[in-house]
């Protein structure tokens, strides 16, 4: 099934509910948005000369319009290459060049940045902003029919952060797309007609697959009219939409209920929270909780495999009786419906329960692979198995608890520490707000640890105190060596803090 079917469905049942939203204003019903889709498309495989399979990559800050071309392309037969607007143009250019996109879509300011790169990209041909009168006649175009997709047809490219190296193209298909909107349904939440899913992060990223069970259900697409994450607005947005939905990563949870603006805020409409992409402390989960209610689940996924591996449900996250709730609220929970997940160790073999080994998973929500790069795929996927590069262990009741990624472990005297383990303890500091702990090379112990510590406002806690902190919950050597305390974290776009920024700050 082509994946754009869902917006074909939707558009016949609800032709005059809202699909499409811009602030607080209503741009398309599900019958403008269908018949512009299809008007697009027509010209993607008419004027604008493209065949089936061809890539065409979305460069746009988040606006209503990326929906729309969006399922332009999946209807035309295409495949869709969202790249993030906040990349730095060589960037772009690396990602239009390796995917050989043959048109963009951007919105203006980006479109003025493209355009110089079409004599040098051989196969990149236009670039469309979709702020130009000449894109809205393209959506006036003679509607085309839905085009056939086999199920391991690719949908989407989507480029890995690449926080180490270049990004890579994991390559979605159709069926990745369908397994992750229904797995949502099954693990997530479920929907009704009119439910908003308002979107602060990134549409090109994870996030914006968090439309697509929306659009499954006849909810409303909001876009911020600030194309991002500002917390007043959000909150204006949440009193506005009854049922609103979001994906946030967890440090956008913490910006948004430490923001001024969330005090006396009209939060009753919010449905649910998902969050993920990056850690969840239980300090923080435990007070958004506090002030919000138990409105959240967690997922625990990768570009690889689509907003999908294991998942924290509302009801586990609600559940205050459970005897271990500490480490369930810091678990990235159970594994999904539709996938099977274990722990390896370096050899490939299955883990016992409680052992850490690199997490994997398998299923139909797993990408068929790299684009044009058959050794990574062969690497990533060998034996038939998705490796996470993810490291974790589970315990005997199914919950899966993630450690650090590989690169982020920290080996002090030939003992491997987990960052995270401190990160939660020091959070659990009043005088804390944020913190990220890294390894720095020690001559005789190869690293040894250290913190980066966001006080929280009006607090003067010193190294003194954190230290004491440390020693009543963690083994002593695991204890920084050196607190660094700082106004900010680094964050890349998606609000996951850069610890090889950290890293390169103490010289390592
Ligand atoms: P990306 O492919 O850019 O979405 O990044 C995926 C990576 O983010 C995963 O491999 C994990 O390292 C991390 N991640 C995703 N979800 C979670 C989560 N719920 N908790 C902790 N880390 C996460």
């Amino acid at each position: 099934m082509n994946i754009a079917n869902l917006l074909e469905r939707t558009a016949k049942t609800y032709p005059d509910l809202p699909a499409l939203a811009y602030g607080k204003d209503i741009v398309a019903t599900y019958r403008d948005y269908a018949d512009q889709a299809a008007g697009l498309a027509g010209a993607l495989r008419g004027k604008l000369g493209l065949k089936a399979g061809d890539r065409v990559a979305l460069i746009m800050k988040n606006h209503p319009e990326y929906w729309i071309a969006l399922f332009a392309i999946w209807r035309a037969g295409l495949v869709a290459v969202p790249v993030n607007a906040k990349l730095h143009i060589n960037e772009f250019c690396y990602i239009l060049e390796n995917s050989d996109s043959r048109l963009v879509f951007a919105t203006a300011e980006l479109a003025d940045e493209l355009v110089p790169l079409i004599p040098e990209l051989p196969e990149l041909e236009t670039v469309i902003s979709v702020h130009d009168e000449s894109y809205q006649a393209l959506k006036t175009e003679a509607p085309l029919e839905l085009q056939e997709a086999a199920p391991d047809d690719l949908a989407w490219l989507f480029y890995t952060s690449g926080t180490t190296g270049k990004p890579k193209g994991a390559m979605i298909s159709h069926r990745n797309l369908l397994t992750a909107v229904l797995s949502y349904f099954a693990d997530v939440t479920a929907l009704d007609p009119g439910d908003a899913v308002i979107h602060a992060a990134p549409q090109t990223h994870g996030a914006g697959m968090y439309g697509l069970p929306l659009i499954a259900k006849a909810g409303i697409q909001v876009t911020p009219l600030s194309g991002g994450f500002d917390p007043a607005e959000t909150l204006e947005l949440i009193a506005h939409y009854p049922n609103s939905c979001f994906f946030f990563a967890p440090t956008m949870i913490h910006r948004l209920i430490s923001s001024p603006a969330f005090e006396g805020a009209d939060t009753s409409n919010l449905k649910i929270i998902v969050y993920g992409g990056g850690p969840m402390y239980e300090a923080d989960i435990r007070r958004a909780i506090d002030v919000l209610g138990p409105r959240f689940a967690q997922i625990y996924g990768q570009g690889e495999s689509p907003m999908t591996i294991t998942g924290l449900s509302m009801a586990q996250i609600r559940d205050e009786n459970h005897p271990r709730r500490s480490e369930i609220l810091a678990s990235v929970g159970i594994e999904r419906t539709d996938v099977e997940v274990k722990v390896f160790d370096a050899d490939d073999n299955p883990l016992p329960v409680g052992e850490i080994g690199e997490i994997v998973v398998r299923g139909d929500v797993v990408m068929l692979g790299y684009w044009k790069n058959p050794e990574a795929t062969a690497e990533t996927l060998r034996g038939g198995w998705l490796h996470t590069g993810d490291m974790g262990c589970f315990d005997a009741e199914g919950f899966l608890t993630l450690k650090d990624r590989s690169k982020d472990m920290i080996i002090s005297g030939g003992t491997n520490i987990y960052p995270r383990e401190i990160e939660e303890s020091l959070l659990t500091h009043a005088g804390v707000d944020e913190v990220s702990i890294v390894g720095r090379p020690h001559e005789d112990w190869g690293e040894e640890v250290v913190a980066f510590v966001v006080p929280r406002k009006g607090s003067a806690v010193t190294p003194e105190e954190l230290d004491r902190h440390c020693i009543e919950q963690i083994a002593r050597f695991k204890r920084p060596k050196e607190y660094f305390f700082v106004d900010e974290l680094p964050k890349n776009n998606y609000g996951k803090v850069l610890k090889t920024e950290l890293r390169e700050r103490l010289g390592g």
